[in-house]
């Protein structure tokens, strides 16, 4: 099949790139299951779930069957003065998976987006509860929560990709990055700079928005789950809203089915999305307390200021209703499990290798993180030729594939992820 390289070159911007060099793109025609189609008729096994989201792979009967009986009733309706029965059921079902705390769920149309009502939730909540001197959040460094200038002024100032708006951002809080890893010891000191900031400045503070145990785009980090559960306690004590931003995390990723369970804890207000609907179209949805949803409603606005074009699309939620059914089975837990064991026994070599710093394995999620940056363009050739998928970015190779991935096609991927690194040593 030819595919006009040439005119998606010229005109059409491409994830955080560059109109006047962009870094090539390779033309996909068809996925299924764990692989992707190049248009020359090569097939890429996929390491990454299309970024956290196609947990049951491509092309599923389940997932299809799903979109096209929606499809034959109505794709599209405004969901301002209208409801139904697609979103009415995903909601019941993402109920019956969350911490019993959390009642009441928002459908947005993105990450980005649930993590603007998430922040937006907090502020109204305390505007509604007398105590509109509440207006600053506390976000953790290597954090990422999206691209929308909210979410933005969230993530690290520093290290991330919206360095060049921080003048231009709300300015808020930021504590260190929690350094006690995931698989090591807890010490307790770490806690510190929070216990400091918020003995200091809680009368300031709406909320803490943090990734719990996995910061991904801020450096694919595992933190110590005693991190999140004194987190919590903390900001009970001082009256800090706790925001859990799953959209990566959620639904089996970690080996849990949201990563908050590692630390038993449950959140105020809770972002997911990615895998939400089993990677088929854009859904997320930011869920919160009664408290909360009491609160929002007492402030001067009387309701929740938000409410996109697209809110609650009924296709998306009739997909996303069908991928919660099948994680619902549990099958995800011995999958996870499996991959885990897997990643952990094939990425071990690369520890020795001058290039790598460290080799991370968390669930589903497999990472390398080299000394040095890596030339994206050229190792994602180098990924390619070896029939695979993985997009590196910074310093980091990593892969989190889907779910239903087959011993064999993990094996292809972990394979790439030694040899590839050899070459780059
Ligand atoms: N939060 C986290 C933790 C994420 O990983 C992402 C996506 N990379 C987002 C928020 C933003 O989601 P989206 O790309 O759907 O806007």
């Amino acid at each position: 099949m030819s595919i006009n390289l040439a005119f998606d070159r010229e005109h059409i911007w491409h994830p955080y790139t560059s109109m006047l060099s962009p870094l090539p793109v390779y033309p996909i025609v068809a996925a299924n299951g764990c692989e992707l189609e190049l248009a020359d008729g090569r097939r890429l096994i996929d390491g990454t779930a299309s970024w956290w989201s196609a947990v049951h792979g491509y092309n599923h009967p389940v997932l299809n069957a799903a979109v096209t009986t929606q499809l034959s009733k109505m794709a599209h309706v405004m969901f301002g003065g209208i409801t139904h029965e697609p979103a009415i059921t995903l909601c019941q079902q993402i109920l019956k998976m969350v911490p019993a705390n959390l009642t009441k769920i928002f459908l947005a149309d993105s990450g980005s987006i649930a993590v603007e009502v998430a922040i937006k939730m907090a502020l109204q909540y305390w505007q509604g509860s007398a105590q509109p001197t509440k207006t600053k959040l506390i976000s953790l460094r290597k954090g990422y929560h999206g691209d929308t200038f909210a979410a933005m002024a969230v993530c690290d100032p520093l290290d991330s990709m919206h360095s060049m708006f921080s003048g231009l951002l709300p300015e808020h809080y930021f504590l260190p990055a929690p350094d006690c890893p995931f698989h090591a010891p807890f010490t307790p000191e770490v806690m510190q700079p929070l216990e400091q900031l918020l003995a200091d400045k809680h009368q300031q503070i709406a909320a803490l928005i943090l990734e719990p145990i996995v910061q991904g785009y801020g450096g694919m980090r595992f933190y110590h789950p005693e991190y999140l559960r004194r987190a919590r306690a903390l900001c009970d004590q001082y009256q800090v809203l706790l925001i859990a931003d799953e959209i990566a995390t959620g639904f089996g990723r970690t080996g849990k089915l949201f990563a908050c369970e590692h630390a038993g804890i449950a959140p105020d207000i809770l972002c997911l999305g990615k895998a939400l609907s089993g990677g088929y179209l854009t859904l997320a949805a930011t869920l919160c307390t009664d408290e909360l949803a009491r609160g929002i409603s007492l402030s001067a606005a009387g309701g929740l200021m938000h409410g996109p074009t697209f809110m609650a699309n009924p296709l998306a939620c009739a997909v996303a209703s069908a991928s919660l059914t099948l994680i619902a089975n549990g099958e995800w837990q011995a999958q996870v499990a499996a991959i885990e064991q897997q990643l952990t026994e094939q990425l071990a070599p690369c520890q020795q290798l001058a290039t790598v710093k460290a080799v991370r394995v968390l669930g589903a999620i497999g990472v390398l993180e080299m000394h040095e940056k890596v030339d994206v363009a050229k190792l994602q050739a180098a990924f390619v030729e070896r029939g695979v998928w993985i997009r590196p970015f910074n310093n980091l190779i990593y892969i989190m594939p889907p779910f239903v991935i087959s011993e064999a096609e993990l094996r292809q991927l972990t394979q790439a992820m030694v040899a590839v690194c050899q070459e780059v040593a």
